[in-house]
């Protein structure tokens, strides 16, 4: 499927009926940019700035960021890119913003709950990025991780629009700001849904932890549950609401999210073609029935097969 996908003609992501569902990729430096956009990503959907200071013991000047965010923008003129706050923490530590003595850091001080801690941090970021933009011609928007309460949503935006970015927004990844889609958006710009957190949240199930793998599965009734709910308020207050998680990489369920109310994919570039062609394949009628049918099974595997039968396979 993959090399009959790859030599198809790049085109916008769409579904048969023409409503578009604009492709995005997941990026964690500019390098990454040129193969993204040879294999037709229209933006990006996750810029993941820790991956820039993995190795920084301390926290990167607003010059050094500056720079690999102009890099990044300039790769896309005139296009969508979504950069990501630092989401230090849990898989993804950094020296100079993590309590390593944390006995529980997925639940811990991580995200931006680290970054409201360390508001300098937040700053320079923000500075860097708002300096960048000035500089290029992408449309920015930046988006904040682990947000579970309206209170940090609020806060967020607010920083943001401090700075002089003009479009901030969440990223939904914990069953909370799921569960409460409807007060958080409208408290700000626009939802990412992280599905590999959601599904570690929701599921109560380490991601990095392979004995219980099984759980980690985005097509669990549960996980689609809490989409849904961010679909139904992206629907009701006109916000953009879109997916970055592994999930949206999944090509049927790529099709499902779309169905629960889903705008915007982002994915590893590697995923569009195929995720590009499945959506082509459905109506928009079709992807909502397919997404009632996954949302009414009982299990992850009853769902993903409630989904394939829907779709006549
Ligand atoms: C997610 O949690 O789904 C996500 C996109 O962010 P990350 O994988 O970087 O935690
Ligand atoms: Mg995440």
């Amino acid at each position: 499927a993959r090399a009959a996908a790859a030599a198809a003609p790049i085109t916008d992501g769409a579904l048969a009926d023409g409503t578009a569902v604009p492709l995005l990729a997941n990026l964690g430096t500019p390098e990454a940019a040129e193969e993204a956009l040879a294999l037709g990503a229209e933006g990006v959907g996750l810029f993941r700035t820790e991956f820039l200071f993995l190795s920084s013991e301390k926290a990167p000047s607003v010059a050094a960021q500056r720079e690999a965010y102009i890099k990044l923008l300039k790769a896309f003129p005139g296009k969508k890119v979504v950069v990501r706050a630092l989401d230090a923490g849990a898989d993804k530590p950094l020296p100079f913003l993590n309590d390593a003595e944390e006995e529980n850091p997925a639940l811990g001080l991580r995200g931006l709950r680290a970054l409201l801690a360390n508001e300098e941090i937040l700053r320079d970021q923000l500075t860097a990025l708002a300096e960048a933009e000035a500089e290029t011609d992408a449309d920015l928007w930046v988006m904040a991780p682990m947000v579970s309460t309206v209170e940090e949503a609020e806060a967020f935006t607010k920083f943001a629009t401090e700075h002089g970015l003009k479009t901030a927004g969440v990223m939904i990844e914990v069953p909370s700001s799921a569960l409460m889609a409807d007060k958080i958006l409208p408290a700000t710009g626009f939802a990412s849904i992280g599905t590999n957190d959601l599904t570690q949240y929701t599921m109560a199930a380490d991601r990095l932890l392979g004995s219980v793998a099984g759980l980690q599965d985005p097509w669990h009734p549960a996980v689609l549950r809490l989409i849904r709910e961010v679909g139904a308020a992206g629907a009701a207050t006109g916000k953009p609401v879109g997916v970055c998680g592994e999930a949206a990489a999944d090509p049927l369920l790529a099709v499902v999210l779309v169905g629960l109310g889903v705008n915007t994919l982002s994915m590893a570039p590697a995923a569009l073609a195929d995720v590009r062609l499945e959506l082509s394949k459905h109506t928009t009628e079709q992807a909502e029935a397919l997404a009632a049918a996954a949302l009414s099974a009982s299990t992850a595997a009853e769902a993903r097969q409630a989904a394939l039968e829907a779709a006549g396979r």
